[in-house]
């Protein structure tokens, strides 16, 4: 089968289209034909060699897909072949402390396809059964591929680990990444009042077409000023930051006292200055998030069926254009989710 694969590590450069062998399912797993994938942040850091990276042998990259079952496991009996589904790219031991609190997302030998597991931009996939779930039907398949990991990392990081609720107000950086773009749909689905930034006025503009209540272009505006403004000096309830080190000083100055600042991501590197005074006497918060549990994938789930919510897609590569598709990606220039057409 055809697979977007890298055979060493050093960056988009090094991805290419290979054939490889068509993997089998094991007892529990299942085996899907992928019609769509999508790119995340997480496929570039793995073509560079991030920590987990799989090293032995052609890796296939990506963790989002959408597809068709083909075939399943001798044990799984709760997935039909022919199924139209979605997969859940996190992967979990399912017996640690953590695993059974239902909390996958903090397993101690914590996975994703595409990471240590080989991924799904390729004609097929493997994943174990409990992470293969049906694709609303809403949704096409290139839709339907843009949802797992971002929507279930804004997911988690707003409503598990932030608490958001109706009324509150937020601010979201970098509007027009993935995980950022979800962020202001599930807020606005929730109620919430949302202040996005970023650079690009076309990307603002789309932001509130959105839904976007207050947008701030930072090349002309100081970011914790024009939120004071908005806010009647009072800051947001919750910063949402999938930036990282760019943003972290700037969130100290934006969230209101007792608010909560709550990072994923740090696209813009991991290591930051911080002032500690401002933290406690603030009575700030700090949360990390990563992806999701399986209670947050199906909540989430939930909630974009009963909305009809729908994923905002950039545009869509056929999968020989896979490093044109993540040097797009790498530079920014996309407003929401780079799709990949597999078959
Ligand atoms: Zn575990």
């Amino acid at each position: 089968m055809k697979a977007a694969v890298i055979t060493e590590y050093g960056g988009i450069d090094k991805v290419n289209v290979a054939e490889v062998d068509k993997p089998k399912p094991g007892v529990r797993e299942v085996l899907i034909q992928v019609k769509s994938a999508s790119l995340n942040h997480l496929d570039i850091w793995v073509t560079k060699g991030r920590p987990g990276a799989k090293k032995n042998g052609p890796h296939i990259i990506g963790s989002d897909a959408s597809g068709i079952v083909t075939e399943v496991g001798a044990d799984v009996k709760s997935i039909s072949t022919g199924g139209e589904v979605i997969i859940n790219p996190g992967l979990s031991c399912g017996i640690c402390e953590h695993c059974r609190r239902g909390e996958q997302s903090e397993c101690a030998s914590f996975d994703i396809v595409g990471l240590g597991h080989q991924g799904s931009f390729a004609e097929y996939v493997v994943v174990p059964a409990a992470n293969v779930f049906p694709k609303p039907k809403h949704l096409d398949f290139n839709e339907a591929a843009a949802l797992p990991l971002s929507y279930v990392t804004a997911w988690r990081m707003l409503m598990t680990r932030a608490g958001l609720q109706a009324g509150q107000t937020v601010l979201i950086h970098g509007i027009g990444g993935g995980v950022a773009l979800a962020a202001l749909q599930l807020a606005k689905m929730a109620g919430v009042v949302v202040i996005v930034t970023s650079s690009s006025d076309d990307k603002l503009k789309k932001a509130k077409i959105l839904g976007a209540d207050y947008v701030i272009n930072y090349k002309n505006k100081n970011i914790p000023a024009a939120v004071r403004d908005i806010t009647i000096d009072r800051g947001v309830d919750i910063a949402f930051d999938t930036a990282g080190a760019a943003t972290m000083p700037i969130n100290f100055d934006a969230v209101k006292r007792g608010g909560k600042i709550v990072i994923c991501g740090v696209t813009s590197g991991p290591k930051v200055e911080l002032n500690l005074q401002a933290l406690y006497w603030n009575q700030l918060s700090i949360i990390g998030s990563t992806m999701g549990s399986n209670d947050d994938f199906f909540r989430m789930l939930k909630a974009i069926d009963a909305a009809k919510l729908k994923p905002v897609v950039d545009s869509v590569f056929p999968v020989v254009k896979v490093r044109d598709a993540m040097t797009k990606m790498e530079t920014g220039a996309q407003f929401g989710k780079i799709v990949l057409k597999i078959s």
